[in-house]
């Protein structure tokens, strides 16, 4: 599994990061950074929440 991000789309809300701070997080000028691309199975309902909760759409898991 991926996390894939659009960064045309992402406008740095950090609502990812709210959600699974494990896996993203905000630099100091608000570019998400996703800390772990390709994270085990076991992590799916997890990130699948928080991509979710993106409000522009910007996360979506490939694979
Ligand atoms: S919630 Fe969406 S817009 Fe906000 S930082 Fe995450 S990907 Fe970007």
């Amino acid at each position: 599994m991926r996390i894939v991000v659009d960064r045309d789309r992402c406008e740095g809300l950090g609502m990812c990061e709210a959600m699974a701070s494990d896996f993203f997080e905000l630099d100091d000028d608000e570019v998400l950074q996703v800390l772990d691309p390709e994270p085990g199975e076991e992590h799916r309902g997890h990130l699948h929440a928080a991509t979710q909760a993106c409000p522009v759409l910007a996360l979506t898991l490939e694979g």
